[in-house]
């Protein structure tokens, strides 16, 4: 499969247009890099994460291109709850960031995640790690995520995937990795992409004309 964020490019921004696009189409509709954390700790969190993938794999406007593998780490608030599984995923997407937050919130609660005490226990957690270049601080949607740099189940997964990832501001994900004093991870399992919808092999024109016939769902 195509491995796009195996280059290592967190933030390069592709403008689709092509011979199979009229004028009006090909209007530069850009094609986005995001990373995107998952997390799960109730019901049974390795099958919550592998159907999150391919759903989220299947949203219109977005595209999967790799998925790390499943990690397993104690909870980071309340010890009172179970351990949690964590992965990271690299999409390209046609959505803004909003348009992307709303996605993941569907998808959280198609999973039937409620809501529940700060950091506490949940079926299905979707982060946007970061998004291109974007650097956005709102009461909705803060990009990059404000909790990467602690958090080891998001660092390592990240850099398995995008070993040379950085963040908008130059900072290196692997940097990250050497300030990390929380509990080591312990690896689950490996998802297999062919196993997954076949979405994830959709090409950049595919996400946009998706996008387009999803009728603004999202
Ligand atoms: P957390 O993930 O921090 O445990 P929640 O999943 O309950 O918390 O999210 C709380 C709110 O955080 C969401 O409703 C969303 O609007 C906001 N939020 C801010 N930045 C982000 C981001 N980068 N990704 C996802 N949600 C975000
Ligand atoms: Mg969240």
């Amino acid at each position: 499969m195509e491995k796009a964020s195996r280059a290592g490019v967190i933030a390069e921004d592709l403008v689709v247009g092509g011979s199979d696009m009229n004028a009006s189409e090909a209007d530069n509709q850009a094609v986005s890099t995001a990373f995107i954390g998952l997390g799960s700790n109730l019901g049974n969190p390795v099958a919550q994460l592998e159907a999150a993938v391919n759903a989220l794999a299947q949203l219109p406007g977005v595209a999967l291109r790799d998925v790390s593998g499943l990690y397993a780490s104690p909870p980071m608030g309340p010890q009172d709850q179970p351990d949690y599984i964590n992965a990271v995923a690299c999409i390209a997407t046609t959505l803004t960031p909003v348009g992307l937050l709303s996605g993941l919130k569907a998808l959280e609660r198609a999973s039937g995640r409620l809501v529940t005490r700060h950091w506490g226990e949940r079926i299905l957690d979707l982060d946007i790690l970061a998004y291109a270049e974007c650097v956005l601080a709102t009461p909705e949607l803060t990009i990059p995520h404000p909790g990467i740099s602690q958090r080891r189940f998001v660092v390592e997964p990240w850099l398995e995937i995008a070993p040379d990832a950085r963040l908008p501001d130059g900072t290196k994900v692997a940097e990250l990795a050497t300030g990390l004093t929380d509990h080591p991870l312990r690896f689950v399992k490996q998802l297999d992409l062919s196993d997954l919808s076949g979405e994830t092999h959709k090409s950049d024109h595919e996400i946009v004309k998706a996008d387009r016939s999803s009728g603004g769902l999202l």
